[in-house]
């Protein structure tokens, strides 16, 4: 991993956080080059595939929410008649 403001390697972990289950993992991270400070998450591959197929499910529920706020317009020219 490099510094995202310098892009220089070596960076120090300055603090660790375990999630519950111990599969995602925050660190702080500090570059010792230019000072900048950062958190990076560390996530098991396996769960971060489950992530992606809830975040792809969650998209699906938002996009029929959207189609049940906004009728269609067959929907309106029904109730007008
Ligand atoms: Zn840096």
């Amino acid at each position: 991993m490099r510094c995202p403001a310098c892009l220089q390697s070596g960076l120090e972990v300055h603090a660790t956080r375990q999630g519950i289950e111990g599969w995602i993992v925050r660190r702080k991270r500090g570059c010792p080059a230019c000072g900048e400070t950062f958190i990076t998450v560390e996530i098991l591959g396996e769960e971060l595939e489950e992530l992606q197929r809830a975040a792809a499910l969650f998209e699906a529920m938002r996009n029929i929410a959207v189609d049940m706020t906004e009728p269609s317009p067959q929907k309106r020219s029904r109730r007008r008649s």
